[in-house]
């Protein structure tokens, strides 16, 4: 019962063109973090493909054909979403890698799974490839736990674009909820805090917005106030993280402010409410993160904090005045009240 590491040397063989921000040297931080971890003596294993069956839960099949025609060929998906002749293998071994985890965790084998992947899943919808995106690996990852059994699924996304992907495919599903933490107004546009769900779906959804040049110190009153009380709450039976690393000060896309050490103290929380909830299912895909450096050490902080003794959630303090974290919990409260406490 310990923390299982999902890594593939082939996710380099997903090419984009020169100047991409998703370039492969991404997967040369994932193959030094992954080495580094098997040198401290965590488990390691090679992810399966995604079936077929496993990807039409999530997306339709003419998109999933469509994908595999791309087999063999450079082609452009969308204005910033591109494939290599190798990138729908590599896009089936991402997805398979979050299923492994799922089946790890569900299984009781390990109490926590992290992916290793690329390219990332989260801005995928259910039938059209988007920033970055080919299949959702996270979607995948809570439809074959919702078909292994699991009652409720939580997905916590804090990478800083919203998972429109994500939120489309759950958005009228009570059963699994998704709460992203995000910029906004920024890439993709949706996201905003009167995004709740619909149909059954209403207030399962949970976005948590924040302006630009957000510091440690507003996610932490996020999390606090907004994302672990409503986690408490929904009592999810596996908790699923769409960790993204590029709301780091560094990354060249996001304009947020955060910390590496602030990366392992989202991560803790995560944990915390997992151990509190679901014996500690927790199950982490890799979206964004485009400083390399920056994208080692935060996923490094991030796993440390899944491995056996890890210490509690401990936030860095910013040292920065900002109020965008308070301002986002004011403008939730009564658009969320109807379904949480908080
Ligand atoms: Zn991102």
């Amino acid at each position: 019962m310990s923390l299982i590491l999902i890594h593939s040397e082939r996710f380099a063989e997903h090419q984009t063109p020169p100047g991409h921000p998703e370039r492969p040297e991404r997967a040369e931080v994932l193959d030094a973090v992954a080495a580094r971890w098997r040198s401290h003596g965590t488990e390691i294993i090679a992810p399966r493909a995604a079936t077929r069956e496993q990807l039409l839960r999530v997306h339709d099949a003419d998109y999933v054909r469509r994908i595999s025609e791309t087999t063999g060929r450079a082609t452009q998906l969308d204005p910033d979403t591109y494939t290599s002749p190798e990138s729908y293998d590599i896009a089936l071994l991402a997805a398979g890698a979050c299923v492994d985890a799922v089946e790890r965790v569900m299984g009781a084998s390990h109490r926590a799974a992290y992916a290793l992947v690329r390219p990332p899943g989260h801005h995928a919808e259910r039938a059209r490839a988007m920033g970055f995106c080919l299949f959702n690996n996270v979607a995948v990852a809570a439809a074959h736990a919702r078909a292994m059994g699991a009652a409720k699924v939580a997905i916590v996304d804090f990478d800083v674009h919203h998972g429109n992907g994500t939120q489309h495919i759950f958005d009228s599903d009570p059963h699994v909820l998704y709460i992203s933490l995000h910029q906004f107004p920024y890439y993709p546009g949706t996201g905003a805090a009167e995004e709740i769900g619909r149909e059954a779906g209403r207030g399962f959804t949970v976005n948590v917005p924040l302006e630009v040049g957000a510091v440690d110190d507003d996610y932490q009153l996020a999390f606090r106030r907004i994302v672990v009380p409503v986690l408490r709450q929904f009592e999810p039976s596996l908790l699923i993280v769409s960790a993204g690393f590029d709301a780091h000060e560094h990354d060249p896309l996001g304009g947020m402010r955060v910390t590496t050490p602030a990366f392992g103290a989202m991560t803790a929380e995560l944990r915390g409410v997992a151990d509190e909830c679901c014996r500690g299912r927790l199950v982490a895909a890799v979206e964004g993160g485009y400083d390399l450096q920056a994208l080692a050490a935060s996923l490094d902080q991030s796993i440390e904090r899944l491995s056996e003794n890890a210490a509690p959630a401990a936030w860095p303090t910013s040292g920065i005045a900002s109020s965008r974290g308070q301002a986002t919990v004011a403008e939730l409260r009564p658009l969320l009240a109807p379904f949480w406490t908080i």
